[in-house]
C-alpha cells in the first residue's frame, strides 16, 4: 500500500539544521529533480500541475533552518506543530481538483501558503483560510513578498475552514489539506454540481485521501491513495486533536 505523509518531523540534528542561503540556480536544480522523481515517476500527469511545481519556489515557504530540505521527499516542519505537505501530496491533491484555469477554489489549511501559490496559477480565484493566527500572520506576509496576494486572484482568510466559507460559495474545488474524521457535508453544500472536493478521511493516524465529486447533488467518492495528515480542527474536524 502506497503511504504518503504530511506530518513526518524535519529530519536531523533534532529537527533543527544550519541556516542555509540557496542560490537560484540550486532552487531550480532541486525543483526539476523533484517533479522529475517524485512526480513524473508517480504518475503526476497533468501538465500545468507539474509546471507549476517545476516554478514555485518551495524553499521560500519553509522556515530558513529547512530551506535546505525543502524539496525533499517529505513533509517539513513549519511551526506550531504543523508542517507544509510533501510535495507528492501537493501534487496529487491539486491534480485531483481537475483545474483549467476558470475555476473558483477554496483551500483549507494555508499552513505555508505554498499549496495556495501553487493553485494561484492554475484556477482563477483561490480563497485559502487558516485556523491558527501566527500561521496565518506569518502565511500573510510571505504570500505577499512572494507577490501571491496583492492581485484579485488570492484572498487569505482566518477562521474555522471545517465550516468551509460560505460567504463566496460555490466552489467548483476545495481542497482540505487536514485530516477530518468525515467528510462534513458543508463542504457537499458549498460545491458547484460537478464540483471537486479532495480531502484527507479517517483516523488520526491514517486516512484515505478522497476526491469527492458532486452529482446530481448527491456525492460520488473514489480513494485516490493513504496518507497521513495533521488533523483538521475546529466544528466539523477534530475538536480536541
Ligand atoms: N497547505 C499547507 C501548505 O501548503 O503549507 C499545509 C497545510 S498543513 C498540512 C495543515 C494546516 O491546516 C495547518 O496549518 C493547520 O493549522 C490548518 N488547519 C487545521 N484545522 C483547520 C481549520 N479548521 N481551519 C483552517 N485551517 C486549519
Amino acid at each position: 500500500m502506497k503511504f504518503f505523509s504530511s506530518i513526518r518531523p524535519a529530519k536531523g540534528n533534532g529537527g533543527k539544521a544550519a541556516s542555509f542561503a540557496p542560490t537560484l540556480e540550486w532552487a531550480a536544480e532541486q525543483r526539476q529533480a523533484m517533479v522529475a522523481r517524485q512526480l513524473r515517476r508517480r504518475r503526476i500527469r497533468d501538465e500545468r500541475v507539474l509546471q507549476a511545481m517545476g516554478e514555485v519556489p518551495r524553499h521560500e515557504y519553509v522556515p530558513s533552518e529547512h530551506r535546505r530540505i525543502a524539496y525533499e521527499d517529505h513533509p517539513v516542519s513549519i511551526g506550531q506543530g504543523q508542517t507544509i505537505s510533501q510535495p507528492y501530496m501537493v501534487a496529487a491533491m491539486t491534480e485531483a481538483l481537475e483545474l483549467r484555469g476558470t475555476e473558483r477554489v477554496l483551500e483549507v489549511g494555508t499552513g505555508s501558503g505554498y499549496q495556495a501559490a501553487i493553485l494561484a496559477r492554475l484556477a482563477a480565484r483561490v480563497y485559502t483560510m487558516e485556523r491558527d493566527p501566527e500561521l496565518f500572520r506569518l502565511a500573510g506576509e510571505r504570500l505577499e513578498r512572494l507577490g501571491v496576494t496583492g492581485g484579485d486572484t488570492v484572498v487569505l482568510l482566518h477562521g474555522d475552514g471545517s465550516e468551509g466559507y460560505p460567504p463566496a460559495a460555490p466552489y467548483d474545488g476545495i481542497l482540505v489539506a487536514a485530516a477530518a474524521p468525515r467528510v462534513p457535508d458543508c463542504f457537499l453544500e458549498q460545491l458547484v454540481e460537478g464540483g471537486r472536493l479532495v480531502i484527507p478521511v479517517g483516523s488520526l493516524d491514517q486516512q484515505e485521501f478522497r476526491q469527492v465529486r458532486k452529482c446530481q447533488g448527491k456525492p460520488v467518492s473514489r480513494v485516490l491513495g493513504h496518507c497521513r495528515f495533521v488533523p483538521l480542527k475546529g466544528r466539523h474536524g477534530w475538536e480536541n486533536a
